[in-house]
């Protein structure tokens, strides 16, 4: 066999797993329209977003709105979304804790967002729970259970947690007292933080499932998101992730599992599957851990850099 040829194959068979084998992921926002008066303001922020999912070349994405916060700026910023050809889903009307409140009250606020979010083209009856919790008793579980169902509606779990909500706090803080913000070195904390917990969930899928699920990654409408979501695309497929639509995702035989289990917190679909098989540690990552964020920021994005160790 000659040199080339040897190279050919070798390069045709790396192309070919990597086609085969690679990750997925598809991407959602929660609490859209969110608050919008710190770096950005609501228009900019969706603009921003729009753009940077487009120049990414991210198909789609969807968003999971919450119906009270349905202002006239709120209305625009979910149709410029759904104008760009992403997903309009329900994410209650007022983003109730169901461990707070009655079944009967949290189907009242479920079905009112139902009504107002149907408004959108896009709009489609998927439900994201508030907090991840679907009901801490058995009464409200199987009740949220049956309601789903009786209106036609999909439980659109996630997958792959973090906390990126604290991350944007931890960045708005710093942004309202003045403080030198080094982007680029923010955009790589983000990016870093994410893929941690991205491929620590996605291990614990492979240690409980023996294989790698068609991920669902929650993330939040936020500043911070419409700023580096293009960054952190970049950086799952240089790892070798592909990018696909949350309605390929939910195609997973994953979207079928029910826990037995009834769960006042709930770390997320691979949280409950390694439940039901009996771990009961490392449910929830570091990477959703509050001191642990905020010591990393301090370090890799507000501590001044140490030159002498940055050639
Ligand atoms: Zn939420």
């Amino acid at each position: 066999m000659s040199y080339y040829y040897k190279i050919s194959v070798l390069l045709l068979s790396y192309l070919l797993s990597f086609a085969l084998f690679s990750k997925e992921i598809a991407i959602t926002f929660d609490d859209s329209p969110r608050g919008a008066s710190g770096y950005f303001d609501g228009p900019t922020r969706a603009k921003t977003l729009i753009k940077a999912l487009k120049d990414h070349k991210v198909e789609q994405v969807a968003f999971f709105s919450v119906s009270k916060r349905l202002d006239d700026e709120g209305i625009k910023r979910l149709k410029s979304y759904n104008d760009a050809g992403h997903i309009i889903a329900n994410h209650t009307h007022s983003h109730p804790d169901i461990n707070k409140l009655s079944l009967d009250e949290y189907s009242a606020d479920f079905l009112k967002a139902d009504k107002r979010l149907s408004q959108f083209d896009n709009f489609e009856k998927w439900f994201r729970f508030p907090y991840l919790r679907e009901g801490d008793t058995k009464d409200k579980r199987d009740g949220m259970r049956s309601l789903l169902y009786e209106h036609g509606y999909r439980n659109a779990y996630i997958t792959l947690n973090n906390y990126d909500w604290y991350i944007e706090s931890l960045f708005q803080e710093s942004i309202k007292q003045s403080m030198n913000i080094d982007m680029d070195r923010m955009s790589r904390f983000y990016v870093s933080v994410l893929m941690e917990g991205i491929e620590y969930y996605d291990e614990l899928a492979e240690k409980h499932l023996e294989r790698s699920p068609k991920h669902v990654l929650l993330l939040h409408e936020m500043d911070i998101s419409a700023l580096f979501i293009g960054d952190l695309v970049d950086e799952l497929r240089q790892r070798g992730w592909k990018i696909i639509t949350p309605e390929e995702a939910y195609t997973d035989d994953i979207a079928h599992f029910e826990t037995d289990t009834v769960l006042k917190f709930n770390p997320g679909r691979i949280g409950e599957v390694a439940i039901g098989k009996g771990q009961r540690k490392g449910l929830w990552h570091k990477t959703l851990d509050e001191k642990y964020l905020q010591q990393r920021f301090e370090q890799e994005v507000l501590s001044k850099p140490n030159l002498s160790n940055e050639n």
